[in-house]
């Protein structure tokens, strides 16, 4: 059984155990070289850069960021948006990267609520150390909550079941690649859901 809570590369989950439900979950390589703070060693650069070391769930990407679900999901279908550049602060990043950030934080939210059919996220990211900041390159969580999420599992065995692989997931989100890239409406990508 996969235990991402047993990794150190990724942000904590907020639960102490997550039970994945299929067995392919094996996308991370133990390969040290990802020292979390050395810039040459960025799990997110390597993400980025296809890196054979970690396979990435990459969704898409514009010109200046790319989106891409968590290794370590606190609940299906949790998103994070970086930089491709290797930017570690918000505030390094520029005025038009941050309008940038902003017109596609917007787009996730509003693929994501109709993807998981909630309206409710967590949205937001951990700055320094101090702060939980476990990796040196900036990403913003998007989280989809979703209800009756909660259940046995995690209340009895502090466990998170996943009924959807990131494989799944990965290809649920891709679907919305034009809209994210701004080459169709949303309503438009939808309607050529099947
Ligand atoms: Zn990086």
């Amino acid at each position: 059984m996969y235990h991402p809570s047993d990794e150190s590369l990724w942000d904590k989950p907020l639960f102490n155990d997550a039970l994945l439900a299929d067995h392919k979950h094996d996308y991370v390589k133990k390969d040290k070289k990802y020292d979390m703070q050395r810039k040459d060693s960025c799990i997110i650069c390597g993400i980025i850069n296809k890196d054979e070391a970690i396979e990435g769930f990459e969704v898409c990407r514009t010109d200046r960021f790319i989106l891409y679900l968590n290794l370590y999901p606190y609940t299906n279908a949790h998103l994070l948006i970086s930089p491709i550049e290797h930017i570690i602060a918000y505030e390094d990043l520029s005025d038009e990267d941050l309008l940038s950030l902003s017109i596609l934080t917007k787009k996730a939210i509003k693929v994501l609520k109709h993807n998981g059919h909630t309206d409710s996220l967590n949205i937001g990211w951990n700055q320094g150390a101090i702060a939980g900041g476990s990796i040196k390159h900036f990403h913003i969580h998007l989280v989809p909550r979703y209800f009756n999420e909660m259940n046995f599992m995690e209340i009895i065995a502090r466990t998170r079941p996943f009924i959807r692989s990131l494989e799944d997931t990965l290809s649920d989100l891709q679907r919305y690649t034009l809209y994210f890239l701004g080459k169709k409406s949303f309503d438009d990508v939808i309607s050529s859901f099947s």
